[in-house]
């Protein structure tokens, strides 16, 4: 069993996940890659455990991170049982289920019959009696939204999540779904976007009153926590001088992974003039991206990968940032186009 750091909540940022009483680290953990089967559990426990030991509370999963789907979870719940049993009331554990997970018309999207099955084999891999947060990961065009978001209320009241979110919604659709969980009495705690320097989505002004998934975020108090906020790793400067054979890209990973053809001239070019302005302000291209993110307050946390403890401890040193200039904020739009 690990003995944690007694240190741990000692630099660590919690900021309120929208008006909820849920308290998520600034930085987050995502098991998306690097804890499927085709990584050593050693490296997997070391990066949690050290992630636990600098006041990472949260980590994030879902129903098909692996490969092979289900196994991030199966070794999640091997490091959480062997060495994080005695912190479980420390940790908030999210999953998901909303893409594919086993064949026919039950294993994907977002009926009641596929999120109620969905999360008891979750539970089952992870050894939990509940998880933190349950998320619907994708709104699904051919299931009622009142169908889907009564699954996410069902399993919060029968004890299975403590609190229910959404992902990959539209500004629209989360309008939609908050409403519906109101009235259901199991408020919407929190949205998982894309969102990065590079993937802006969430800014854009959508909805039928000109809102954006941000503004309705704030407005109908749901936390917001962005996923892949270093582009799966563009967003540093690995790939500057070629690609490193044990980086994302050079291991050539399926299952959503960015490949060669994601990195393009133009981006090079983008990523090497953020990279000096990170330069300039003392701090990494991957750090001043997690800063960039963090300045809008109605952004939660922001859930990082990562493939080394070194590199977790290099994100999360992200938080000592100077706030941006004025200046500093114009010169990055002005690299991205926005
Ligand atoms: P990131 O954008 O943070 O990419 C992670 C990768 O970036 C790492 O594997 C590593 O690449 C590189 N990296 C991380 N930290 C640093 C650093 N300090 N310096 C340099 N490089 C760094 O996020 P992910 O794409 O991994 O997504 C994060 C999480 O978001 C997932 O694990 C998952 O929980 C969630 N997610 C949710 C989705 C959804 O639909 N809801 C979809 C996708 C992700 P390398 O491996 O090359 O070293």
């Amino acid at each position: 069993m690990h003995t944690a750091a007694g240190n741990r909540y000692d630099t660590m940022k919690y900021n309120r996940s929208g008006n909820s009483g849920l308290l998520l680290p600034a930085i987050s953990l995502g098991l998306w890659h690097n804890f499927g089967n085709a990584n050593e559990l050693y490296g997997m426990k070391e990066i949690l455990l050290g992630a636990f030991d600098k006041g990472i509370t949260h980590f994030d999963l879902a129903n098909n991170y692996g490969p092979p789907g289900g196994e991030a979870e199966n070794n999640f719940g091997k490091v959480l049982q062997d060495e994080l049993k005695a912190y479980r009331d420390e940790l908030i554990i999210s999953t998901k289920a909303g893409y594919y997970m086993w064949p026919g018309p039950y294993g994907e999207w977002g009926s009641k019959k596929y999120l109620v099955a969905s999360i008891d084999q979750s539970l089952k891999r992870m050894g939990l009696p509940y998880v933190d947060i349950f998320y619907s990961h994708r709104p699904d065009p051919g299931t009622p939204m009142e169908e889907t978001m009564a699954a996410l209320d069902s399993i919060v009241r029968s004890g299975k999540a403590l609190y229910a979110g959404i992902s990959n919604y539209s500004a629209t659709q989360t309008k939609e779904a908050a409403a519906i969980l109101k009235k259901l009495g199991t408020p919407c705690v929190i949205h998982q976007p894309k969102y990065s320097m590079f993937e802006r989505w969430v800014e854009d002004k959508t909805t039928a009153d000109s809102q954006s998934l941000l503004d309705v975020a704030g407005d109908e108090g749901i936390g917001c926590i962005a996923f892949s906020p270093l582009a799966q790793g563009r967003l540093s400067d690995k790939y500057l001088n070629g690609v490193p054979a044990d980086s994302r890209v050079g291991r050539n990973l399926a299952n959503g992974a960015i490949q060669l053809s994601d990195i393009t001239e133009a981006m090079l070019e983008k990523i090497k003039q953020l990279n000096n302005i990170a330069l300039q302000r003392n701090q990494t291209l991957a750090q001043m991206a997690i800063a960039w993110l963090l300045k809008d307050k109605r952004v939660t946390s922001v859930l990082v990968g990562a493939s080394s403890l070194p590199q977790l401890h290099n994100s999360i040193d992200s938080l000592n940032a100077a706030p941006f200039s004025t200046e500093e904020l114009q010169r990055i739009n002005n690299i991205l186009g926005s």
